[in-house]
C-alpha cells in the first residue's frame, strides 16, 4: 500500500471565507500516484472546516447567514469562551460544518458526485492555517 501526505496552507483576508480546494486536492492525488484508494482531507485547526457542497455563491451566502443565526460572531460577551479570545463563534461554526471529508480515489481521480466540491471553511482567519491531505491506496 502506498501513502501520501501533504499540508495545504491558507491565509484569508477576511475572518470568514469559503475556498474551493478541489483542484488542490486533485493535484495531491495526481502527485501521490495512487490510482485506487481513499483521500482524507481535514482542517488541522478547531476554528475551520473541510466540507463538501455546491460551488454556488448564493449557497455560500446562505451558509453565512445560517451560521450567523446559529452562532453569531457578536456580541463577543455572548460566550464564556471569549475571555482572552473572541472566536467562540468560530469553534461552534466549525463543529456544525465539520472537520473532514473522505473521498474515494478511482482511476487516479477524486470520485466525486457531479456537483460535489471540497471546501475549506474559514471561521477565524487572517492568519496562516492548514489542511491535511492524506491519501492511501495503490
Ligand atoms: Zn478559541
Amino acid at each position: 500500500m502506498k501513502s501520501y501526505r501533504e499540508e495545504l496552507w491558507f491565509q484569508t483576508k477576511e475572518r470568514r471565507a469559503f475556498i474551493n480546494i478541489t483542484p488542490l486536492v486533485e493535484e495531491c492525488v495526481r502527485k501521490s500516484g495512487i490510482k485506487e484508494g481513499l483521500c482524507l482531507c481535514n482542517a488541522m485547526h478547531i476554528t475551520s472546516s473541510v466540507f463538501i457542497n455546491d460551488d454556488e455563491e448564493g449557497l455560500h451566502q446562505d451558509f453565512e447567514v445560517w451560521l450567523e443565526k446559529l452562532a453569531p460572531e457578536k456580541p463577543y460577551s455572548l460566550y464564556r469562551h471569549n475571555g482572552y479570545e473572541d472566536n467562540a463563534d468560530a469553534h461552534l461554526k466549525r463543529t456544525i460544518m465539520g472537520r473532514e471529508v473522505v473521498v474515494a480515489v478511482t482511476a487516479g481521480r477524486l470520485d466525486l458526485g457531479t456537483w460535489e466540491r471540497i471546501f475549506y471553511g474559514e471561521f477565524d482567519g487572517r492568519r496562516r492555517k492548514r489542511v491535511l491531505v492524506k491519501i492511501i491506496g495503490e
